[in-house]
């Protein structure tokens, strides 16, 4: 008797601990920083930020976990939120200076950042993002170092 009350316990406290995961965890867009309870819903509607474009594709899902600071992947910016990162154009865009709106990095933070195609470290996003890479994709020096993830 004592144990089936035991087992009914653990299970409630278990489904507690479960629901309260779930209404924790939130889902953002990584172009405009908008909210949503669940991908499906996120990736349903349009977004007012796309690259392509305003409203000329859907929100798309932003990876990395959710931060205190968000930091721009081409050049270092922090911001508040994803919203305010994603509000204004990135001076070190890839498809050239101030041509697209900064981005969130979606790794964690780190003393140092490595660049994911030749290896050179920094102690910031910024100072990594401040050169030119050896080893672009694009050709040597057509673009800045990335930090890996
Ligand atoms: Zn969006
Ligand atoms: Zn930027
Ligand atoms: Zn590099």
């Amino acid at each position: 008797m004592t144990k089936k009350i035991f087992i009914v316990f653990s299970a409630t406290i278990l489904l507690l601990i479960n629901t309260n995961a779930q209404n924790r965890k939130h889902y953002y867009c990584k172009y405009c920083g908008y909210k949503a309870s669940s991908v499906a819903t996120l990736t349903s509607s349009s977004c007012s930020r796309h690259p392509q474009g305003a409203y000329k594709g859907k929100h798309v899902l932003y990876e990395g976990e959710e931060q205190s600071h968000y930091y721009c992947v081409y050049c270092g910016k922090k911001a508040s939120s994803i919203s305010s990162l994603t509000s204004s154009s990135c001076s070190r865009h890839p498809d050239g200076n101030y041509q697209g709106r900064h981005e969130p990095y979606q790794g964690s933070q780190k003393s140092k950042y490595t660049c994911k195609y030749c290896g050179t470290q920094a102690s910031s996003i910024s100072s990594l993002t401040s050169s030119s890479c050896s080893k672009h994709p694009q050709g040597a020096y057509k673009g800045r170092h990335a930090p890996a993830q």
